[in-house]
């Protein structure tokens, strides 16, 4: 029998959360070996928005990785979000750029943003890196755990699952299932010549009575293209019996507000599928020699779809523990329980808003009522901005108070 591979810790998984707990661990001299089963640069089904948080997420791991990646060139700036409302109006929020003077967010295909991130791991003498390999069964015993893929077996003290929606960590370890409830299905397709764009590169979200709670999206690309998608709650997909496909093609070829627009684009790619693992309810993230990262930790914010910002914190925050537990030697749950705590008190005040602004959508009213308010006034649409960016003030939004004052101050 062919030796097992020993490393101190094991990555499965070389997405935003995968490589940032391996560079933010790069300086401790601790072996890694970070496995993937897809080789880099690799598609990944997303809607390839990467807000404000993203950027700030990169200049929290090392100001030269985020002045790296500002000067990229394959990604369009996005400075607002025009949201669609089911009423079928529009409304222009722009965003309010943070800690950097460039656009506030971006669009950028995974294509591009992952393979600039699985570059930065490269160099470091204790990370070893292995694309082309998948987990395919996983181990535990009290001194190590084993992981045994298509090509080799490893072993080590600790092991990291930073595999996606997926996981085979969290389905071997954990007693995490799929929950409907928790759980949206979304589809993405490529186009190019997508007409009528905002010229800001505003992301467009499209909130229409038939796909509640969840929403249709038109992302702008470099060269005329557009990522192009539709998320929805898995317990309404399976409640309504919607195909999610067809529901999709029918939105292009008749809605309104989007026939004119597509008829003459062209689309690049087939309509491909993937699972997104919302932070709607607290869920087991860590165990006996293990933690879970990003979707594998189901982190993604259940109002917006986005993962990535906090794929890229959940590493921040596991490399942290990972240090700490080498230092002591403790790899057992209740030692990585902390790891939980530290994930839900940086995490859960805004997944818990988003949660209910999620919740919101089931009063399609009120959403036509705020775009109309806020299309009449000025003021209506800066408080709007700066709820966007501030979870306190977003809290606001989910208080019936506040759309009493609506009614009668504005
Ligand atoms: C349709 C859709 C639209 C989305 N839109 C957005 C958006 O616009 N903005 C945003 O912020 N988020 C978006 N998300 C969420 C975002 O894609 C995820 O939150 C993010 O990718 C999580 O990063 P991660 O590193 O945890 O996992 P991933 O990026 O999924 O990386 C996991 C890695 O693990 C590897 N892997 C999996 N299984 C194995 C195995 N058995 N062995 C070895 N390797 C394995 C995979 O190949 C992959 O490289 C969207 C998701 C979907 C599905």
């Amino acid at each position: 029998m062919i030796k097992p591979k020993l490393y101190d810790i094991v990555i499965i998984g070389s997405g935003p959360a995968g490589c940032t707990c391996a560079y933010q661990l790069a300086k401790s001299g601790l072996t890694m070996a970070i496995i993937d089963k897809d080789t880099f640069p690799r598609d990944k089904i997303c809607g390839d928005a990467l807000s404000a948080d993203v950027v700030n997420q990169l200049y929290r791991m090392d100001t030269n990785l985020a002045g790296t990646f500002l000067k990229l060139k394959p990604k369009e700036a996005s400075n607002g979000i025009r949201f669609f409302s089911p009423n079928y109006k529009s409304l222009d929020i722009s965003f309010t750029s943070q800690n950097h003077k460039d656009a506030a967010g971006f669009v950028m295909k995974r294509l591009d943003f992952d393979a600039f991130f699985a570059e930065q791991i490269k160099g470091f003498s204790n990370i070893t890196i292995l694309e082309n390999h998948k987990a395919t069964e996983i181990k535990y015993n009290e001194e190590f755990v084993t992981v045994e893929t298509d090509k080799t077996t490893f072993q080590a003290k600790l092991i990291i699952g930073a595999d996606g929606a997926n996981s085979i960590v969290k389905r071997k370890l954990s007693d995490n299932k799929i929950d409907k409830k928790h759980h949206s299905a979304g589809l993405r397709q490529y186009y190019k010549n997508v007409e009528g764009m905002n010229p800001n590169g505003f992301i467009e979200l499209h909130f229409y009575k038939e796909i509640l709670p969840g929403y249709f999206w038109v992302f702008p690309l470099p060269g005329n293209q557009a990522n192009v998608g539709l998320g929805m709650l898995s317990s309404e997909i399976s409640k309504q019996s919607i195909n999610l496909k067809e529901k999709f093609t029918e939105l292009i070829e008749n809605h309104p507000n989007l026939k004119d627009r597509f008829k003459n684009a062209k689309p690049l790619e087939s309509v491909k599928g993937f699972g997104l693992p919302l932070g709607s309810k607290k869920k087991q993230l860590s165990g006996d020699r293990f933690l879970l990262l990003g979707d594998a930790a189901n982190l993604i914010d259940p109002f917006t779809g986005e993962g990535i910002g906090n794929a890229i914190r959940s590493g921040r925050i596991a490399a942290e523990h990972i240090e700490k537990a080498f230092k002591t030697k403790q790899f057992d749950t209740s030692f990585n329980k902390m790891y939980d705590t530290k994930i839900y008190q940086a995490m859960w005040k805004e997944l818990r808003v988003s949660k209910s602004l999620q919740n919101l959508l089931k009063y399609p009213w009120l959403f036509n009522f705020l775009v109309k308010k806020a299309n009449k006034n000025k003021s209506v649409q800066l408080l709007l901005t700066s709820m966007l960016d501030d979870v306190d003030l977003k809290k606001e939004l989910i208080k019936p108070k506040f759309y009493v004052k609506l009614l009668f101050n504005y």
